[in-house]
């Protein structure tokens, strides 16, 4: 069995639980709809959330998300644990969640690294890359670019060029997990207890790689069976993976299609923030202001056009977000004071009587 340092526990989690001693330590493995599996150090058990718990939540980040460090009360016997608290987090990958509502959902919590994957042939592309960058700088974890499929590549430098126009100061590494070149770039974020995620379309080389890491303990990380609620076995991807070697790997099912989330434009965009502030006007909006130094820097070639493109859009899309969220808080806002109301009118009727 993993020791908790193996599963990621330290200081920063250990000084948050030292105040629940009657708590158990758990690391959340996989969200199903109701319920949760966690390892504890006794093993893997099925989850529920405590009522308390359910109740505080005020949104979808109240509840666990895999990855999160939780204290739970395990009742060993019966291979079942109740989560009480979730500790803070670290560091979270998060998305808009589907629906008419703008929510948060977070997709996994407390990584070290974020792993852009792109493949050196046809998936290349560096404004998608952007964008996954965006996300990664606001989770909190480092972004690390990896380069896949490397044996299908003559040379690398120019497309080592392009992501440093993206992506400056982010690590970059080009490996191939066929012949197993570069792999060893990435050891360093591999080490014992470090959690990562693999973003990247789909046919990049995820599971490839994944499996690679894994080795011979393929099979144990593969599809496992569950007892769903009914007693039923149903199949389910285990979206926690220790390495044998150390590390972490994460991947939950939702981490294959995302939308950036309220993401900050700062890091991934910071060359044309800089620019933006010589701008003779803080609120320039770089069209047709007197004085403006983006325009300039886009004339003078310094700046690249599909660059400010894709910063625009961006920009764009992040404050449609913020507008839809801050609709629906209104909406919360004036059906809580209708409640309100409601309650205070009842309250006069029934004194009134
Ligand atoms: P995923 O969708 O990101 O998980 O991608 P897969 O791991 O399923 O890989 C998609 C395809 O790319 C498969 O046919 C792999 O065999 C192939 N592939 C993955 N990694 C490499 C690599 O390093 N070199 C080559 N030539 N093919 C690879
Ligand atoms: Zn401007």
């Amino acid at each position: 069995m993993a020791t908790l340092e193996a599963l990621g526990w330290n200081s920063f989690f250990a000084e948050q639980a030292r105040r629940f001693p009657g708590l158990a330590p758990a690391r959340v493995t996989v969200e199903h709809k109701h319920f949760y599996r966690v390892v504890v150090e006794c093993g893997e058990m099925r989850a529920e959330v405590a009522g308390r718990l359910r109740h505080q939540a005020t949104g979808r980040d109240g509840f666990p998300a895999v990855g999160d460090w939780v204290l739970v009360q395990p009742r060993p016997l019966e291979k079942r644990a109740t989560i009480h608290r979730i500790l803070d987090r670290r560091s979270k990958l998060s998305r808009k969640a589907a629906g008419l509502e703008t929510q948060e959902q977070i997709l996994v919590a407390n990584i070290n690294t974020v792993f852009l994957l792109q493949s050196l042939n046809r998936d290349f592309n560096p404004r998608r890359l952007e964008r996954y960058l965006t996300m990664a700088w606001d989770s909190g974890a480092n972004p690390v670019v990896l380069l896949t499929k490397l044996d299908l590549c003559r040379d690398v430098r120019p497309f080592l060029d392009q992501v440093e126009v993206v992506a400056a100061g982010v690590p970059v590494h080009a490996l191939s997990a066929i012949t197993g070149d570069g792999l060893e770039s990435i050891d360093p974020y591999l080490g014992i207890g470090q959690s990562v995620v693999m973003l990247g379309s789909s046919g990049v080389g995820k599971s490839t790689l994944v499996n690679h890491l894994a080795g011979a303990h393929l099979l144990e990380v593969g599809e496992i069976r569950y007892d769903d609620d009914r007693g039923r076995h149903t199949t389910a991807q285990r979206q926690l993976i220790l390495l044998p070697r150390g590390g972490i790997v994460i991947d939950t099912p939702g981490m294959r299609e995302l939308q950036p989330w309220a993401a900050g434009l700062d890091g991934t965009f910071a060359d044309v923030e800089d620019l933006a502030r010589e701008c003779r006007f803080r609120d320039c909006k770089h069209e047709a202001e007197p004085g403006c130094r983006v325009r300039t820097a886009l004339q003078e070639g310094i700046l690249d056009a599909a660059r400010f493109h894709s910063y625009r859009k961006l920009g764009a899309e992040l404050k449609y977000l913020e507008r839809r969220r801050d609709a629906v808080a209104m909406a919360q806002e004036k059906e809580k004071w209708k409640k309100i109301h409601k309650a205070y009118n009842r309250m006069m009727r029934e004194r009134g009587r």
